[in-house]
């Protein structure tokens, strides 16, 4: 065993969501740590699996719309095939939707539940069935938001969603914690990605933002990989159904 605690070589983590933004930067972070990357998503992820290519490390592309549960069995099949197994499962697909609370549709509801909590906790259970079949632990990191803390504004299903993930994450905690898995989430604070472009052309919401960041910045992806790293290695094996904030400090103000 590497002395490094940090050190992932020989692992297998699945990234969803990972053709951009933060799961982009955290497959990055995670193939220079030493694991290879199943990278889960609607689009081809080809600038990660170049990334992830040119630091050596193994890749392999899954085509899925995490919107249902259908592509499950086969994210989990196909990982196995092509690794022999997972190691470390990185819930990052996540979507948003914008509207006041008295215009909010079922549509927006639905759409973001789907994704970012129902199809979340579910390939969760899948991957961790594999993970106790493997019998060699495993790491589950779901990737928050400060709306598991806080309610937002005009993001009524998001935030129901990224607070019902703080839930499971404690809940995923309590019950594998002592099988050897351990599950906890990131939350990023204020990031530049898709998912914050209509707040950062918003010239007010931009500038109240930033205002409100103790690092004087919004992040960027490659903020988020030594978290990531942490929370996926043995460096965190006692660490269980913890929240960890990436924020620039946002929470302590
Ligand atoms: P992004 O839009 O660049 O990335 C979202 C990813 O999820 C993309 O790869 C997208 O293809 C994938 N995805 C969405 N719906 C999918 C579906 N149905 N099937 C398969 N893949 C799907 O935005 P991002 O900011 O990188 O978001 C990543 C995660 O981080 C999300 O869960 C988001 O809620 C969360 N987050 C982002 C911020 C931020 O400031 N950017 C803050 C807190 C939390």
């Amino acid at each position: 065993m590497s002395l490094n605690p940090f050190d992932l070589s020989g692992r297998v983590a699945l990234v969803t969501g990972a053709n951009t933004g933060l799961g982009q930067g955290v497959a990055a972070a995670l193939a220079a740590a030493g694991a290879d990357i199943v990278a889960v998503g609607r689009t081809p992820p080809v600038e990660t699996q170049s990334a992830v290519e040119a630091l050596g490390r193994g890749f392999h592309a899954i085509s899925a719309d995490l919107s249902s549960m259908e592509p499950i069995g086969k994210i989990v099949a196909q990982s196995v095939e092509r690794f022999g197994g997972i190691d470390i499962l990185v819930n990052n697909a996540g979507i948003i939707r914008r509207n006041d609370a008295l215009d909010f549709t079922e549509d927006d509801w639905d759409a973001v539940m789907n994704v970012n909590l129902k199809t979340t906790f579910f390939l969760t259970q899948a991957v961790g069935r594999r993970m106790l079949e493997q019998g060699r632990g495993g790491k589950v990191i779901n990737i928050a938001s400060l709306l598991s803390f806080q309610g937002g504004i005009r993001v009524a299903s998001y935030t129901a969603s990224k607070s019902g993930i703080g839930g499971v994450t404690k809940l995923l905690a309590n019950e594998w914690a002592a099988k050897g898995i351990n599950v906890n989430a990131i939350a990023p604070g204020y990031f530049v990605t898709n998912n914050t472009e209509a707040l950062r052309s918003d010239e007010d919401r931009s500038r109240d933002i930033l205002a409100r960041i103790p690092a004087g910045r919004w992040g960027s992806p490659e903020d988020l990989g030594g978290a990531a790293v942490f929370l996926a290695s043995r460096a965190s094996d006692y660490v269980h159904g913890t929240v960890l904030a990436v924020d620039g400090g946002w929470l302590g103000r």
